[in-house]
C-alpha cells in the first residue's frame, strides 16, 4: 500500500505522520478488508490507492478536531470500522496511550470482521458491538458515557443526531463526517439538535488527496443532558425527525 498521500494529508491538517506501528497495522487492515470483502460485502471501494485515501485518510480527519483529552470513543454504524478504528490506531500510536473504542453496527457480520481485525492487528481497547444505536442509547452503562461519538455515512443529520447524541457525555463531542451537503442537513436538524442538548454545530470543510469532492467534518458539542424520551424507536426517528 502507498501511504504517502495519507502522510501528505496529515501534514496539511497539521497532524504528525503515521507512526510505523500504525502504518504496519493499516497494512494488515487494508489487505484483509479487500480480501474479506469478497465474502462479506464490506466496502464499495477496493482499489488499494482509493482505500488508503477514502477509508484511511478520511478516518483520520477527526484527529484535527477532537479534544486532546478524549479517551473514550464510540463509532455509530461503523460498518467495516470507519472512521473509528483507523482513528483509534493512529491516536494510540501518536499519543502513546490506549483509547477505548466501541464499534457499533447493527450487522453481526461486520462486527465479526472487526473482532477478527483487532485480533490480527494486535489492537487492544477495541470493542466490536452488534446492536442498534437507538437501543444502546437507553442502556445506562452506555448513555452519556462517551467523550467522542463518531459517525460516517449512516443517516442524514436530522436522524443521525437522535442516534448519536444520547451516547455523548455532557461536555463531549459528536463528530460526523459528511459531504458538502452536511451544512443544509444541519439547518434542517437545528431544532432537533437543540432538543437533544447540543450546541450549534461547527463546520470544518476538508479535501481528501486526489480528485475528491469537498467533505465536511461537523463538530457538535453536547452542552446539556438529552431528555430521557430520546432516542425514540427507529420508525419514529425516520418518520418524524425532531
Ligand atoms: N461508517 C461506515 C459504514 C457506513 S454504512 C463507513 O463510513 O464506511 C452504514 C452502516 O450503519 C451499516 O453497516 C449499518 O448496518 C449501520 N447502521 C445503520 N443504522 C444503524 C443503527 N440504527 N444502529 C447501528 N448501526 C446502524
Amino acid at each position: 500500500m502507498n501511504w504517502t498521500p495519507v502522510n501528505t494529508y496529515l501534514a496539511a491538517l497539521g497532524l504528525p505522520e503515521l507512526p510505523r506501528e500504525a502504518a504496519e497495522r493499516f497494512e494488515i487492515y487494508a489487505r484483509r478488508l479487500i480480501e474479506e470483502n469478497e465474502k462479506y460485502n464490506l466496502t464499495a471501494v477496493i482499489d488499494p490507492d482509493e482505500v488508503a485515501v477514502r477509508h484511511f485518510a478520511d478516518s483520520l480527519t477527526p484527529a484535527a478536531y477532537i479534544p486532546a483529552d478524549a479517551r473514550k470513543f464510540i463509532d455509530v454504524g461503523c460498518g467495516a470500522g470507519f472512521p473509528g478504528l483507523p482513528l483509534k490506531i493512529y491516536l494510540d500510536a501518536v499519543r502513546g496511550e490506549t483509547h477505548t473504542l466501541t464499534m457499533l453496527d447493527a450487522t453481526g457480520k461486520k462486527t465479526e470482521f472487526l473482532r477478527m481485525m483487532c485480533e490480527e492487528m494486535g489492537v487492544s481497547g477495541g470493542e466490536p458491538l452488534q446492536g442498534r444505536a437507538e437501543e444502546l442509547g437507553h442502556d445506562p452503562a452506555r448513555r452519556e458515557r462517551y467523550d467522542v461519538v463518531l459517525s460516517r455515512a449512516v443517516a442524514s443529520m436530522d436522524k443521525l443526531d437522535e442516534l448519536c447524541l444520547p451516547l455523548c457525555r455532557v461536555g463531549g463531542v459528536f463528530l460526523a463526517l459528511k459531504s458538502a451537503a452536511g451544512r443544509e442537513e444541519c439547518e434542517k436538524a437545528a431544532t432537533g439538535l437543540a432538543k437533544l442538548g447540543a450546541a450549534p454545530p461547527e463546520f470544518f470543510p476538508y479535501h481528501l488527496p486526489g480528485d475528491q469532492p469537498e467533505s465536511l467534518a461537523v463538530c457538535i458539542r453536547k452542552c446539556k443532558p438529552t431528555p430521557s424520551a430520546y432516542p425514540r424507536a427507529f420508525g419514529a426517528i425516520k418518520k418524524r425527525p425532531l
